[in-house]
């Protein structure tokens, strides 16, 4: 940082100010997390001078002996760790993914079939203003409204209905297991492609702390940054078969250059999430959610489909503080050094930008190393604040005690 700040200190003034702030408060953003420093040594590297259009081997450029490596490495790892038969690290984001298997495997108009944003889904699963909804043609299907869960028959009834030419099965907000091999079934049966988008889980489907998509799925998308705790970016997986049309809708499709430094970073979390470690710390993630839903049960707040299965809750805010909105209860605790999202639940009658639920996760803090007894002091802020209805004297009372703790757990602070 001491070259930076000679050379333009108000970003290295802002860098420092963003460290303080992540160091200084909790992270309960589910799809968040705090990388190793080996991932941020990757992502920091000359590696970011490097144009290396094309694919190992095959540049349109020279001097790609270096990189040409690392990517191979790269994809050598993402096949291994997930058993799949093919992977493309060059998406810079899980939507361009998504984008890029649409892009292989379909023609504009053709169907899609997703998880309903409203329930749980993700954009670039055919939202009308993503270029996923306005490319293709777009239906959805969600949540019962008596379990908050998907009822795998009624999945079935509505897609052998639409008969979709892809199926898209994956979330952004569903704290439950997804039953893949359900999902590989009902494709077949409708004659439906089937993309499984675990941007979410995927650190858990590594760790086989939820069921793998690989072995139903022609095609498996993720981030790197959430459960998987990488550098932010996506990955496509495929069969074989798909391999040249998936690195030709990433590359020349949707992309030009890849991000080789970015590259070379999920290389080293990749190489992180095969070790014994990571596993744990997979399960401590399920451990800790499962501990914080308990904790915030116990305290008469009702949780989307009673609880969680794997790294997120949906607190129902309804339950407690029916004037609430998630908008005006995620601002009072980040106000406290806890920091969420808001979010709609499943048939909210709140519009999105204020919605009745917050969505709370545990991958960054137990990153961080915080075990089950932090989840209960965690349960007892929040509600503390939320009951108080934003009291300031409640919220800085808190906000100090999230410091203290925070000082005992300095982020990043895993070095696998
Ligand atoms: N897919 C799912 C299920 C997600 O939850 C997300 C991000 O939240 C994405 C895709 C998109 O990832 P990105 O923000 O990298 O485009």
């Amino acid at each position: 940082m001491e070259r930076l700040e000679q050379a333009d200190p108000e970003i290295a003034h802002l860098i420092r100010r963003e460290h303080q702030r992540q160091n200084g408060t909790l992270e309960l953003i589910a799809s968040e997390n705090h990388v190793s420093i080996p991932v941020l040594n990757a992502l920091g590297s000359v590696l970011t001078d490097k144009y290396a259009e094309g694919y190992p081997a095959k540049r349109w450029y020279c001097g790609c002996d270096q990189v040409d490596k690392v990517e191979q490495l790269c994809i050598d790892r993402a096949k291994e760790l997930f058993g799949a038969e093919h992977a493309n690290v060059q998406p810079h984001s899980g939507t361009s993914a998504n984008l890029a298997v649409y892009l292989a495997a379909l023609k504009p108009g053709q169907k899609i079939m997703g998880m309903d944003l409203a329930h749980g889904g993700h954009l670039s699963h055919g939202l009308s203003i993503n270029l996923s909804g306005a490319v293709y043609e777009a239906t959805h299907y969600g949540v019962q409204d008596d379990t908050e869960r998907l009822d795998m028959d009624k999945v079935r009834e509505q897609v052998l209905a639409e008969k979709p030419d892809m199926l898209v099965v994956g979330a952004s907000a569903y704290p439950r297991t997804i039953d893949f091999a359900a999902f590989g079934e009902i494709a077949k049966e409708a004659g439906s492609l089937l993309l499984a988008d675990i941007a979410h889980i995927a650190g858990l489907v590594v760790s086989k702390m939820h069921p793998d998509p690989v072995p139903y799925s022609d095609f498996v998308t993720t981030t790197n940054h959430k459960t998987l705790r990488g550098p932010r970016g996506g990955i496509v997986l495929s069969t074989q078969d798909w391999a040249t049309k998936v690195d030709r809708a990433i590359f020349p499709g949707i992309q030009g250059g890849p991000l080789m430094h970015a590259i070379a970073a999920k290389a080293v979390a990749f190489l992180e999430a095969m070790k014994p470690e990571f596993k744990n710390y997979a399960g401590a993630i399920i451990t800790n959610a499962r501990v914080l839903a308990e904790e915030l049960l116990g305290r008469d707040w009702r949780l989307v489909s009673g609880g969680t299965d794997n790294h997120l809750m949906l607190v129902d805010l309804r339950s407690k503080l029916p004037d609430v909105t998630g908008h005006q209860a995620a601002i009072w605790l980040s106000q406290a050094n806890l920091i969420c999202n808001k979010n709609a639940i499943p048939f909210d009658p709140r519009p999105p930008v204020q919605t009745s639920g917050l969505r709370l996760g545990t991958p960054a803090i137990t990153s961080r190393g915080l075990g089950t007894q932090h989840m209960k002091q965690i349960a007892q802020w929040i509600d503390e604040i939320l009951m108080s209805q934003g009291d300031p004297k409640v919220i800085d009372r808190t906000a100090s005690a999230v410091t203290e703790l925070c000082l005992e757990f300095p982020v990043p602070n895993h070095n696998l």
